[in-house]
């Protein structure tokens, strides 16, 4: 039975099927891979695999009853843990556990198999981790385990030793717009948000395109400002305010901003190149050479590494500024 609707993702797909078709799937599975590159879609193709009444030969038909529950996340024996919000101090409750556990003492109630899908693994607490632990060494039959982790460090090495690895990769851009083009997106958004996306299709479906434009302009039209350190200063003030929120200041966020300034730079030096393979930035990129434009990107580079460490943002950012403009970078 083929595993459906994941983008990318060949090896993985083809190991899984490989055990499945073999009927040789393990009782616990670690999917290990950065976020939103299909770990737990993969999950839910296995299991429509496992369980779908009148399986076609391209796959689960999409349309029986354990098709439609599992579309509708109402399936009974897909059940999914996961830590109660996406801070990084959020942890995954020892209760949360135990129930999913509970539910692997009946038989799985379609009378197929049970997948318990635990999703960021690695915030499974020292409690939860151990109250796994049984489970995971004789799980009852027909229940198959999922953690979804994106490295395997997260685990502890008891955890990991009982289960067997699946890599996923980060999607190609081509993947990715491709896949935000099929789901309805203009075309020059989705270019511009897979070129940001850093492989993960959920980074960019959760993007705000107008946002990221806006952003750029601002950034361009800054550079464009001239060399008065004054005002760059009280510019990186504002577009660091705009990313304090009550947690403190969201340095990823201001990471993200200049992530379009990288792109633009890299545009530049591609369309010095004369190759193709533009990003559909709003505009022209800034006509340098190509020299020019990669010391320009490596700027912006090491800035976002400087801000995601723990350099004062504003002070990363004048930095930045001063050295773009000293240098020919804006045309
Ligand atoms: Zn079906």
């Amino acid at each position: 039975m083929k595993l459906t609707g994941v983008i990318g993702q060949r090896r993985a797909l083809s190991q899984l099927q490989g055990e499945l078709e073999a009927q040789r799937l393990a009782h616990a599975y670690m999917f290990v891979g950065p976020g939103g590159v299909g770990r737990a879609t993969t999950a839910q193709a296995l299991f429509a695999a496992m369980n779908c009444a009148e399986p076609t030969p391209e796959g689960p038909c999409g349309h029986c009853g354990p098709c439609h529950r599992l579309a509708a996340g109402t399936h009974e024996d897909f059940l999914v843990v996961a830590p109660p919000s996406q801070a990084r101090s959020s942890q995954i409750k020892v209760e949360a556990v135990r129930e999913a556990i509970r539910a692997t003492g009946f038989a799985p109630f379609g009378g197929g198999k049970r997948l318990i899908l635990i999703k960021q693994a690695g915030h499974l607490n020292p409690a939860s981790a151990n109250a796994l632990l049984k489970t995971l060494e004789e799980p009852p039959p027909n229940n198959i385990l999922v953690l979804t982790v994106s490295d395997a460090k997260e685990l502890l090495p008891t955890l990991v030793s009982r289960c067997r690895k699946v890599n996923f990769l980060p999607l190609t851009a081509e993947e990715i717009a491709a896949e935000l083009v099929r789901r309805g997106q203009d075309e020059t958004d989705a270019r511009l948000k897979s070129g940001l996306a850093g492989g993960s299709l959920g980074r960019a479906l959760e993007m705000d395109t107008e946002a990221l434009r806006r952003d750029l302009a601002r950034l361009i039209d800054q550079l464009g400002a001239g060399g008065q350190a004054l005002e760059d200063w009280g510019f990186a003030e504002e577009l660091v305010g705009a990313h304090r929120g009550s947690g403190g200041i969201d340095r990823e966020g201001i990471s993200q901003a200049l992530d379009l300034l990288a792109l633009y730079f890299r545009d530049a030096a591609v369309s010095a190149a004369g190759r193709d393979g533009l990003t559909w930035l709003p505009g022209r990129p800034a006509s340098l050479d190509i020299e020019s434009a990669c010391r320009a990107f490596a700027r912006v580079r090491r800035a976002q590494g400087q801000i995601l460490g723990n350099a004062a943002p504003e002070l990363a950012l004048v930095v930045l500024l001063a050295g773009l403009k000293e240098a020919p970078t804006h045309a």
